[in-house]
């Protein structure tokens, strides 16, 4: 398990703080610039969220901005559910952006610039098919071999270029490429493909582009157009820096810098857009926004907060090598936040029922309790008690250990803000299954009615006539393995998946749960945090447990 660090602990600057602090004192920038840029070909996830974090956070430390740059120069993939979505989970958040950007604004701008490197005599449109420039790339051992097409005329390139942005040759008929080194050490300098063909339309241009452009040469001019001082990214694109610096010194346009820091990688969860689709298109899980999805909007449904989030984030830090969270990290942040803020119910996921004797029929008695203990003196909620109520059936043992103090025969329990009732009989049915508990209650033990009495156990309960009926989705680990770095060789990620992630039961409640309207999880006291899902209708109340109380998860395999 990770380190905690205590709360409000000083810690020294990250190596990105270092740098910005740094670069304003020198002068090298008089504010901060950072941008977050999601390409939008899926829903955000976790990483994506560690990764707005610090650029919003690292902004906002120093007085600066953050703009949202929609990378998307991939019409294939993208669309605006996706872009309307990142927006949502970015201010669902609680960031606000300075601009909303989008890649696609800066297409013409690219095309000059591209013409321009041309006519440099650093660009030059290939006619090899994509399998072949792949072949011709060499290895890292092996220069690369030079397209038979690199020596064109400018006069030649700028037609062909103007022939594919218009629209004369097919997919894949031509691309446009950087004329650098095709021996350089750096596969990524062996003439990169700037532009290819596409007809697919696009979701904000629609027809007017069939050309778009790649990543390293969209990326870096794309940061310089906004003026953004400080670019970060995860730490797979440090070898595609040199190539990002390479562009804007050829075009002698605003340098922005690239600096990279290590991805989140998570236990027990697959991280990428790509895996997540799967899950999603297969129905392994119902939906991007299934709680048991790494999302954002899978997590907000199952009940995390963004503070929460946050707090999270902030444990990861800034590392500048590779490694892996433990997921009980950011359970520990959401159960410290929800215990300091959620209201209390009680709630029976597993009942038994239990017949309080001598309780005349019919009689309600209501009872009072603090919405939330750490407010005591705060907004109350209303329970009522019966002579028939509901208590989990872990909480009653017929032949129990030494040291269990919970309800078992002839023994004393309290019901938690009642009375202190004593098991006389246990009713069975024909296969031996406790169907009734009959218990004895002691009239003066609640608050107020006689001196305080102790006894070593006290349960939650709910009274029947009153319960309201729940369907309460046990969430839990979507996978069985840790994936401590890598999926086993030879093993798809999917054969790991938890059968148990969502376990579905009716479960009991105090009336007063229904009235909540704290917008984040209860605690269903014992038991955990669950957050009302938005299934909910009036006849169906449906719960997904956030976390709960204790870490109890044991793989199933182990
Ligand atoms: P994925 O591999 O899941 O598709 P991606 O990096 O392709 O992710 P983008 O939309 O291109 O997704 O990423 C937007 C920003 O989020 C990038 O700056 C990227 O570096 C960052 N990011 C993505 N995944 C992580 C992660 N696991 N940890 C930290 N930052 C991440
Ligand atoms: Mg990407």
């Amino acid at each position: 398990m990770e380190d905690i660090k205590k709360e409000g602990e000083a810690r020294s600057l990250n190596f990105l703080e270092e740098i910005m602090e740094d670069d304003l004192k020198n002068g090298r920038c008089e504010s901060i610039l950072t941008r977050f840029p999601p390409e939008p070909n899926g829903y955000l996830h976790l990483g994506h969220a560690k990764s707005i974090c610090l650029n919003f956070g690292l902004a906002k430390k120093y007085g600066g901005k953050t703009n949202i740059r929609f990378d998307d120069t991939n019409p294939t993939k993208e669309s605006v559910e996706y872009v309307d979505s990142i927006k949502n989970d970015i201010k669902w958040l609680g960031f606000e952006w300075a601009e909303e950007r989008y890649a696609s604004d800066y297409f013409q701008q690219l095309y000059d610039w591209a013409e321009e490197l041309i006519k440099k005599g650093l660009a030059y449109v290939d006619d090899q098919t994509l399998e072949q420039i792949r072949e011709n790339r060499g290895t890292v051992q092996k220069p690369g071999v030079e397209s038979p097409f690199r020596n064109r005329s400018v006069e030649e390139n700028l037609e062909l270029f103007r022939g594919m942005r218009d629209g004369k040759y097919k997919e894949g008929e031509r691309v446009l490429r950087a004329k650098i080194d095709m021996a350089h050490p750096n596969m990524l300098f062996r003439d990169p493909i700037m532009y290819r063909i596409n007809y697919i339309p696009h979701h904000r241009t629609g027809s007017k582009w069939c050309i778009y452009p790649m990543y390293d040469y969209a990326h870096g001019e794309s940061d310089s157009i906004e003026g953004i001082t400080h670019s970060i990214c995860t730490l797979e694109f440090d070898v595609h820096r040199p190539l990002y610096d390479w562009f804007i010194e050829q075009l002698g346009i605003f340098h922005s810098h690239q600096y990279e820091f290590a991805r989140l990688n998570l236990t027990y969860t697959v991280m990428s857009k790509r895996k997540l689709l799967e899950l999603v298109k297969n129905n392994f899980v119902r939906g991007w926004d299934d709680p048991r999805m790494p999302t954002i909007c899978g997590i907000r449904r199952r009940g995390y907060t963004p503070e929460s989030i946050k707090r999270f984030a902030d444990k990861v830090g800034v590392a500048k090598r590779d490694n892996i969270i433990d997921l009980s990290l950011l359970e520990w942040c959401v159960r410290e936040d929800l215990n300091a803020r959620s209201n209390r119910y009680m709630a029976v996921l597993d009942p038994v029922e239990v017949e309080i004797e001598g309780w005349e029929q019919g009689k309600v008695e209501w009872f009072e309790a603090p919405l939330n203990p750490a407010d005591p003196e705060g907004a109350k909620r209303r329970i009522p008690f019966s002579g028939k109520i509901y208590i989990e059936r872990a909480d009653f043992m017929e032949n129990p250990p030494k040291k269990y103090f919970r309800l078992q025969p002839g023994g004393e329990v309290r019901l938690k803000y009642a009375y202190i009732i004593k098991c006389k009989e246990v009713i069975k049915d024909a296969d031996g299954n406790i169907t009734k508990i009959i218990c004895t209650y002691d009239p003066t033990s609640k608050a107020g009615a006689g001196p305080w009495r102790s006894v070593k156990g006290t349960i939650h309960w709910v009274s029947v006539d009153s319960a309201e009926k729940l369907e309460v989705r046990l969430v839990d680990r979507l996978f069985t393995e840790p994936f401590m770095g890598s999926i086993p060789e030879g093993k798809d990620y999917k054969e790991y998946l938890n059968p148990d992630s969502m376990k579905i039961i009716t479960g009991y409640a105090e009336p007063a749960l229904l009235k909540d309207d704290s917008g984040i999880a209860v605690q269903f006291e014992r038991t955990g945090y669950f957050m009302k899902d938005p299934d909910s209708t009036d006849e169906l109340h449906v719960y997904n447990r956030t976390v709960t109380l204790k870490d109890n998860f044991k793989p199933q395999n182990k």
